[in-house]
């Protein structure tokens, strides 16, 4: 049985994590029992949603326990299989987590077409990020060609793809992003319409003369008040994340609900894995886009298993580029 080298959670983070909140082992990868798949790793993503696990706080999962195996969403290649629905060599998908092998129910694996190339793409376009912006765009955004749709980490995994699906609709999108380089992402990769970087503009200034129809909603807090102030009658307000919150002791409100009611505005949060009898629809919309150029992704990738701390650390300030990603193993077949 291989060695398995594993990041756990050594300490439930203050505030902000550190680097000494996680811990890296070596344990016995285990066999897999019946109806089991063994699971080489190859890419780990790295997820704002991975600070909730790590906290005690209620939430719609259950939290890590001190010692638990970072969850995450990872590719893989199959070593061993006891499931007729997967052979090894296959590339899968699934909640592997940070560690160089994982046992998972054939069930709870979904296999990566050779068509998914690189199949990293299914940690973010054509996988829970793509998902997320395609549901929650379409089904709780519901934009009508002619809307202006805008879009807070806009340049992040989640957001450069709400962007260009909103263009696909026919939608005027501004996305909101911090620094001059994601910036020039949101106009020359993503091809949003206006682009404003928040960390040097004045975000209120910036929005004086736009209309949000749809808000998108990644980061909640200061952003977000500014946007509310622009709101047409009728807009939809779709909390997909407030990761401006997550680390902030206590969380700060994000709107005000009176406006809510002088702009008859909707405000919906929804989850991703509501919509998992749907994640076929998503990949075949989403891969065609991607087929014919229509979209566009950047990854940001940290090489090896044990930097994964660093570059969900690094996420959370900002510093990743496109998708964070962690680059674990070579594809051996
Ligand atoms: P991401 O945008 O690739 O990375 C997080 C980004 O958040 C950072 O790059 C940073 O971008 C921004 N950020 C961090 N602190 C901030 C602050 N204080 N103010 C403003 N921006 C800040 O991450 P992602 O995976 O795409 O996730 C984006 C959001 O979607 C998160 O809130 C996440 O929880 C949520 N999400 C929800 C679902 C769901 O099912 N509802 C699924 C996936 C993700 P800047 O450099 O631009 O600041």
């Amino acid at each position: 049985m291989p060695v398995n080298r594993r990041v756990t959670l050594a300490a439930r983070p203050a505030g902000f994590p550190q680097e000494s909140d996680f811990a890296c082992d070596e344990v016995s990868s285990g066999s897999p029992g019946p109806g089991e798949v063994l699971v080489r790793v190859l890419w780990a993503s790295v997820d704002p949603y991975q600070r909730g696990r790590m906290s005690e706080a209620r939430s719609y999962a259950q939290p890590l326990e001190i010692g638990d195996v970072i969850t995450s969403q990872s590719v893989g290649e199959v070593v061993e299989s006891n499931d007729p629905r997967f052979s090894p060599a296959e590339l899968v998908v699934g909640q592997l987590g940070w560690q160089e092998y994982a046992i998972a129910r054939a069930g709870a694996l979904r296999r990566i077409p050779p068509e998914v190339d690189p199949p990293s793409l299914a940690l973010h376009a054509l996988g829970a990020t793509g998902f997320t912006a395609y549901f929650g765009l379409f089904d709780v955004g519901k934009p009508r060609a002619g809307d202006t749709v805008v879009v807070s980490a806009a340049a992040g995994a989640v957001g450069q793809i709400v962007g260009q699906l909103a263009s696909i609709g026919g939608c005027r999108t501004v996305g909101i992003a911090g620094g001059p380089e994601k910036v020039r992402d949101l106009k020359e990769l993503y091809g949003y319409d206006a682009a404003i970087d928040y960390k040097n503009d004045d975000v209120v200034a910036a929005l004086r003369d736009e209309r949000v129809d749809v808000y998108f909603d990644n980061v909640g807090g200061e952003i977000s008040r500014a946007v509310q102030r622009r709101l047409t009658i009728g807009a939809r307000i779709v909390i997909c994340g407030q990761v401006s919150q997550y680390n902030a002791p206590k969380p700060e409100p994000s709107f005000h609900p009176g406006l809510l009611v002088v702009f008859r505005a909707r405000m919906e949060g929804f989850l991703v894995s509501d919509y998992v009898h749907r994640f076929d629809e998503a990949a075949r919309r989403l891969a065609a886009w991607l087929a014919s150029g229509r979209i566009n992704w950047r990854e940001d990738v940290t090489e090896g298993l044990e930097n994964a701390p660093r570059a969900f650390i690094g996420m959370l300030n900002g510093e990743n580029r496109g998708k964070a990603l962690v680059k674990v193993a070579e594809r051996t077949t």
